[in-house]
């Protein structure tokens, strides 16, 4: 079933209260703070220029980093009101509260086209607990409810859940913006189904993140590709040594379990069949938490079927980098989530790379769409410059993935049927 978006109700005149995800990384500088990234202020620039078009009094609500649920003014909203000021090229009001009387004075005194910030709703633990009289204080500011914020979605708070319950509640209605709508267009509409072959690739840290998500692809997929630390647990599952790497021993039956699945439905599984390999060494140096800091020397091709006791696997190499290759070039849909390897380190980016831009070849060439889910994936490709050519790249970390689960997100569940 689709989900009504902005463009399916009338907005002149009339109060928006919009959940954007304005949730980005700042900075202190001279005493001031500064934002490090915008790019999720600007995603909300297609959603807002149609609201303000079409006459909305547009009121913003976010949330910033973790205040507790108390006032902290190193995570207020203010700085993002002026980036926006500046992107929208038109003022941006901000109220140093999200509720209470001043709060609405300053909603009711907004004219058409105007935008109005809200401070940090999570500066009151009601937000997280997702708060009733706190949720109709926030209601109260809106006659409809937008939410652009794909990235919150999987939370139930008070600006995702509880608010939209509440304005349903009282007849008005709830939408999702633009960029929603191409998240639920893109993680879902075209999955579910995708024109074939439909290869999905797969990397990042744990299986233990991802096991439902390839549990729930295996229905859906030609072929799975595994990179990644997770790749390990699978060669683990599969009775091969694999020195330091990073692994988790007691996930080694889910791995098992998908590989038998993957092997019952006629899915092509394909795990790493070479690594660049490293030496952890002990610098004798701790991290902010206690913790030891390794170094990574000794940076090699592994062609062997094992990795030795005291090294550890750290990108996928060469002939996994072209088998890998191969089978994206037939495909027609990808669904990326997940770096190849510690990308962070230039000395083992070289598998993520290389997968970014097959992605990319496949995209332009094949006319194939590629979907990129969230998180580290999405860093990779803009590191490596290549954002502007695959077909969508996801604003959400846990929330891509939660919806690629298959779970429903309660900020999309509140969100009135087309
Ligand atoms: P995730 O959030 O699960 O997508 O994981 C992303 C993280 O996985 C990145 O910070 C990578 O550095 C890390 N990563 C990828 N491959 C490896 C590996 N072989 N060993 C350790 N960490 C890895």
């Amino acid at each position: 079933m689709g989900k009504l978006i902005i463009n399916d109700v009338d907005v002149s005149g009339k109060r928006v209260l919009m959940r954007v995800d304005y949730n980005v990384p700042m900075e202190e500088s001279n005493g001031r703070m500064v934002i490090n990234d915008a790019t999720r202020i600007k995603e909300t620039l297609p959603t807002l220029l149609n609201l303000i078009q079409r006459g909305a009094r547009i009121v913003l609500m976010a949330h910033l980093g973790r205040p507790d649920g108390k006032p902290d003014p190193s995570l207020s909203l203010r700085p993002v009101a002026n980036a926006l000021a500046e992107m929208l090229r038109r003022p941006v009001h901000f109220a140093d509260d999200c509720i209470g009387e001043r709060v609405e004075n300053q909603v009711k005194s907004l004219k058409d086209g105007e935008v109005l910030l809200l401070e940090n709703v999570r500066f009151y633990q009601e937000e997280e607990a997702n708060d009733p009289a706190f949720s109709e204080k926030l209601a109260s500011l809106g006659e409809i409810y937008v939410n652009d914020a794909f990235g919150a979605a999987h939370r139930a708070h008070a600006s995702t859940a509880g608010v939209p319950a509440s304005i349903h509640k009282r007849g008005g209605k709830c939408v999702g913006g633009l960029l929603m709508e191409r998240e639920l267009k893109f993680l879902g509409d075209e999955l579910e189904n995708p024109a074939r072959p439909f290869v999905v690739i797969l990397g990042g840290a744990k299986v233990s993140d991802k096991i439902k998500v390839i549990d729930r692809l295996l229905e859906k997929a030609d072929a799975i590709l595994i990179g990644g630390a997770m790749a390990y647990t699978f060669k683990l599952a599969d009775g091969i040594r694999v020195g330091k790497s990073l692994v988790e021993p007691d996930k080694t039956d889910v791995a098992t379990a998908a590989v038998g699945k993957a092997k019952e439905k006629g899915v092509t599984f394909l795990i790493p069949s070479d690594n660049v390999i490293a030496d952890p060494i002990d610098t004798g140096r701790k991290n902010k938490k206690g913790r030891a800091i390794f170094d990574l020397q000794n940076a090699r091709i592994n062609t062997e079927r094992d990795i030795p006791v005291d090294s550890e696997g750290v990108d996928i190499g060469p002939a996994t980098i072209a088998t890998f290759a191969n089978e994206i070039a037939k495909a027609k849909t990808i669904l990326w989530n997940g770096p190849m390897g510690i990308f962070e380190d230039s000395r083992f980016a070289q598998g993520t790379f290389s997968i970014a831009q097959a992605v990319v070849d496949t995209t332009q060439k094949n006319g194939a769409k590629s979907i990129i889910g969230g998180g580290d994936s999405v860093k990779a490709i803009n590191v490596a410059g290549l954002g502007a050519k695959v077909t969508f790249m996801s604003t959400g970390g846990g929330a891509s993935l939660e919806f690629l689960e298959g779970k429903d997100l309660p900020g999309v569940v509140a969100l009135g049927n087309s």
